[in-house]
């Protein structure tokens, strides 16, 4: 295995695991020691025991504990992480070191996973359920494409991290676990449409779907006019223990002679440890391909070396990076989005990078677009052609030809709403907090695109050196004769 992977902290160096010793590796300990805030948790107990995880200020432990409470009261899963996946973040995800080294920013895994008071700052800003999953078409199927469904085969509480940007947080948060009877009509409606060729069985977690996920690999493997199997998991980066043996058995069983390949989700470096690629592996070794899906998120991955770095370390666990996507318009997570235009910069600055370890960039659009090109072209055009400074008002074009006005990649917020939540999130610790969003009252502006600008400046560097220094290359002797003509 050549992957370069990250080491997080030892075990040992946590308070709330000491003593764990092997149990740690087990998938019996991390399903049984997950930190869970439900209606029925004891929300102070929770956080006390993050408390024993990362070093959180009185101030930091109260505000994320009143976050967690205001989840529940609203009817949304609050939180749930695996101790694999907490043991990801810096001790002080606020000043984070790692192996002794310290880096500017909020932890990412941190970010992805514990909840903060930014959650509820942009109350008019985003949608419930961008990926409209109630509409799904029949039973526990949605169908976006002619040819492919979604099947959701695992409950909603499957997914053993609850991710903050999680596309499908609408669904998840409903309390409508899929019946046998959805299940049931669910295969019907596929049974009854010979154009579907392509299944995406997922969840929640389709690896955490139990028997179920046998039951319906196998009725999908005896229908003749479905030809491919997609299993999606975020098991190998949240809870790779659970990419058991004995649950690929079941897959390669049941699943007949379709094709079957798996896609998951990792979206920063420290998410590539030696249990994913070990997963990886796992799923690899049985011939299944393995593909990855990032989510561009502000102050996660949205600068071109922790992506580089990302992309080649899935590629080199085995795992090919296959999308980027702009993160859709949840509501609840205005500060994690990114502008357009930063995901299509950031795509020019990582262009040169071995063509095998770079994903295609897409919108996974809202209003049934399905997945849209957001790629700049490599042909003739100059950025300041992308259009999108101005945020809102986007032209997309769908696969099914239909052009969809109006989507906005950014949330919305008042200045007053914009200030509040700064001063907010500085007092709460979080010093670089910049949201970026359209203030409504000021004319549509967008706040905080100094960051682009310095992407544009890394993106002229790295045109006059002919290659990406800031990607810690060295400065390359290129050979090339044709480079003669460059001008
Ligand atoms: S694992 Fe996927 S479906 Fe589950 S919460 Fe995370 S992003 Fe959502």
């Amino acid at each position: 295995m050549r992957a370069r992977v990250y080491q997080p902290r030892p075990v040992e160096e946590i308070p709330l695991y000491r003593g764990v010793g092997e149990a740690w590796h087990t998938l019996k300990y991390q399903q049984d020691n997950m930190l869970v805030a439900t209606r029925t948790t004891n929300v102070p107990g929770v956080v006390g025991r993050l408390r024993q995880i990362i070093e959180l200020t009185d101030h930091q432990a109260a505000a994320i504990g009143q976050t967690i409470e205001r989840h529940i009261t609203e009817g949304r899963q609050a939180f749930r992480a695996t101790p694999y996946y907490l043991r990801l973040m810096a001790a002080n995800p606020f000043a984070p070191e790692y192996n002794g080294q310290a880096v500017e920013g909020i932890d990412p895994i941190f970010l992805q996973a514990v909840p903060t008071p930014a959650d509820f700052h942009f109350p008019d800003a985003g949608h419930h359920g961008a990926m409209a999953e109630e509409s799904r078409s029949i039973g526990a199927v949605y169908q976006r494409y002619w040819d492919r469904v979604a099947f959701f085969v695992a409950n909603n509480e499957s997914c053993p991290v609850r991710c903050k940007h999680c596309q499908r947080g609408n669904s998840l948060d409903a309390a409508k676990d899929i019946s046998n009877r959805d299940i049931e009509l669910g295969l019907a409606y596929i049974r009854d449409n010979p154009n579907i060729e392509e299944v995406l069985v997922t969840g929640g977690d389709a690896l955490n779907a139990g028997s179920r996920l046998g039951y319906v690999l196998e009725q999908l493997s005896r229908i003749d006019h479905i030809e491919t199997l997609r299993i999606a998991t975020r098991l190998p980066v949240t809870l790779p223990m659970g990419v058991t043996d004995q649950v690929l058995d079941t897959i390669v069983q049941k699943s007949g002679e379709k094709t079957v390949y798996f896609v998951t989700h990792a979206n920063h470096p420290h998410e590539i440890t030696e249990e994913f690629a070990a997963a990886a592996y796992r799923i690899t070794s049985r011939g299944f391909r393995l593909r990855n899906q990032t989510v561009l998120l502000r102050h996660v991955n949205d600068d071109p070396a922790t992506l580089t770095q990302l992309f080649k370390g899935l590629f080199n666990a085995g795992v090919d990076p296959y999308y980027l996507f702009q993160c859709h318009n949840e509501s609840g997570i205005s500060h994690l989005i990114t502008p357009l235009q930063q995901g299509q910069l950031l795509m020019r600055l990582v262009q040169g990078t071995r063509g095998t370890t770079l994903p295609k960039f897409r919108m996974n659009a809202a209003g049934g677009a399905g997945k849209v090109n957001c790629e700049p072209s490599g042909v003739g055009e100059e950025l300041s052609d992308l259009e999108v400074l101005g945020g809102s008002q986007r032209v997309l074009h769908g696969w099914d030809s239909r052009i969809h006005h109006r989507v906005e990649e950014l949330g919305a917020a008042t200045s007053a709403q914009f200030k509040a939540s700064v001063s907010a999130m500085r007092a709460f610790g979080w010093d670089d907090y910049r949201p970026c969003v359209i203030l409504r009252d000021r004319g549509d502006k967008v706040t905080n695109l100094g960051g682009l600008k310095k992407l544009e400046r890394l993106l002229e560097e790295k045109r006059q050196k002919e290659r990406a220094t800031k990607l810690g290359f060295q400065e390359p002797h290129i050979t090339n004769p044709a480079t003669e003509w460059v001008h």
